[in-house]
């Protein structure tokens, strides 16, 4: 059968191939593993691995991360090709040059992670080659090969150690996959640095040396293929995180948005009960808003909303300040009294006043009203506190505007007026109404 004899002829072809290796290469590593198969196949995974980060770069280009992370994989599958091809080219383009290449790889690497964190590319990216180029040159280590290799894995090691500080460089507490990331790199850096100091001691031949870079070039891609897989894992978990903040931000001002508001009542709550305070609820309206818009025009009616956003954020404790919706806002606090809610809220309504919110032409006069509704932590329920905040929001435009009403315990446990009906206002008839409509038409049919 043809199949059956291909296959026949494939597997001696190997066999006499792989006897073939052992001789020319001795016993050990190399003679197991074919060193240049193993350098091809690591630079098509690499310039896979390229391409898709290209795609990825090109889908969002502001994201250079994937660029420089792409551009490592290209760098490093070059130069690997050019390692591979030792022998077959000129010396100065396999060794000097490939590795250099290879290593520069390792400098884009750590590109990408700076860049994941909008940092600024630093000088000791480019360790990794500089290295390997100041040292490559030297006579005594240019014509040995495990000075080489020792050198190679001594500009690997600061490489693996440059990783390992961009990675650590980012916000640690927030994405703890970086920690493992930080470990992997660290890890490589040692396995590096170990094999270096092996070689200079041992001073290894020639086979020996590159047995020992073998097995060290095989535990170093296959920590690489987990630092990928954890940096996968890093840049999913960031975009949804990011995804959550938009969620729960109101687009136009950048603050929380009511459902992101609301989702801090429960941790005032037990912050106001564990440290035994009330919690406040102060929403705030701004003034003849309408008047702003159809005066100023709705895009600085949003100048004012951002402004006001802003500026009364930063008088929030903790920030927990959001936008109800139209110009409406509202903030939660733990406070110790009363008084201390009032002058929360009295240091925006001042402030508001002086904020100088530009047209361009002319300068916007704005103004904000402002209901306070407090509680003991324990008896605090999120509806009953907005509804009186709410109403003592209505006693504040009642009292003439730009200014503070506030409930206390007491106000804010009444319940809220019963909602007049919709029919409230109306000339609706009743029975009593009707039998006496009835009784007129009878009197007056009667006299006609
Ligand atoms: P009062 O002092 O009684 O609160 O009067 P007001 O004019 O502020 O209140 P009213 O509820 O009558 O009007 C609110 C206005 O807010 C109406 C609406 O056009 C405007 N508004 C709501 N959302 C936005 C927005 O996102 N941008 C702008 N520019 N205006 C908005
Ligand atoms: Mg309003
Ligand atoms: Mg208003």
């Amino acid at each position: 059968m043809p199949h059956r004899n291909s296959i026949k002829e494939l597997a001696s072809f190997l066999s006499k191939n792989a006897a073939q290796q052992t001789r020319s290469t001795g016993k050990g590593f190399a003679a197991v593993f074919n060193i240049a198969t193993g350098l091809a196949i690591w630079c098509s995974e690499a310039m896979t691995l390229a391409l898709v980060l290209f795609v990825a770069w090109r889908h969002n280009v502001r994201n250079e991360a994937y660029l420089y992370w792409g551009l490592g994989f290209l760098l490093t599958g070059i130069g690997f090709a050019m390692i591979a091809l030792r022998g077959q080219v000129p010396s100065l383009v396999s060794v000097e040059i490939g590795n250099a290449i290879a290593l520069l790889g390792q400098s884009a690497w750590v590109a990408g992670f700076l860049a994941l964190d909008r940092k600024k590319i630093e000088w000791w990216a480019l360790l990794p080659p500089a290295i390997w180029l100041a040292g490559v040159f030297l006579p005594w280590v240019n014509t040995d090969y495990s000075n080489r290799v020792v050198l190679y894995n001594l500009a690997s090691a600061t490489g693996a150690t440059a990783l390992a500080m961009a990675v650590a460089a980012g916000d640690m507490r927030r994405e703890r996959t970086r920690i493992k990331l930080m470990g992997v790199f660290v890890v490589q850096g040692c396995l590096c640095f170990g094999s270096a100091l092996t070689m200079a001691v041992t001073l290894p031949s020639d086979i020996d040396a590159t047995n020992l870079g073998g097995v060290s070039a095989m535990a170093s891609a296959f920590l690489l293929t987990i630092a990928f897989a954890l940096t996968c894992r890093l840049v999913m978990e960031r975009s949804e995180r990011h995804l959550r903040a938009m969620t729960l931000t109101d687009s136009l001002t950048g603050v929380l948005n009511r459902r992101g508001l609301l989702g801090y009542f429960e941790a005032i709550q037990e912050r106001a009960h564990s440290e035994q305070r009330q919690v406040a609820v102060i929403l705030f309206d701004l003034d003849h808003f309408k008047r702003v818009n159809d005066r100023f025009g709705h895009q600085a009616g949003d100048a004012v909303l951002t402004a006001f956003a802003r500026m009364a954020r930063q008088y929030i404790p903790n920030h927990i300040f959001g936008r109800m919706g139209g110009e409406e806002f509202a903030a939660f606090a733990a406070v110790s009294d009363q008084m201390e809610a009032e002058a929360i809220a009295e240091a925006i309504r001042t402030e508001f006043c002086r904020l100088p919110v530009s047209t361009g032409e002319a300068i916007v006069p704005v103004t904000v009203s402002i209901g306070i509704a407090l509680a003991a932590s324990i008896e605090a329920n999120i509806d009953k506190l907005i509804s009186a905040a709410d109403r003592a929001l209505y006693a504040a435009k009642a009292a003439g505007r730009n200014c503070t009403v506030t409930f206390g315990e007491a106000e804010a446990a009444a319940p809220a007026p019963a909602t007049p009906s919709p029919t409230a206002g109306e000339l609706v008839p009743t029975i009593d109404d009707q039998v006496e409509a009835l009784r007129r038409m009878g009197t007056l049919s009667r006299a006609g």
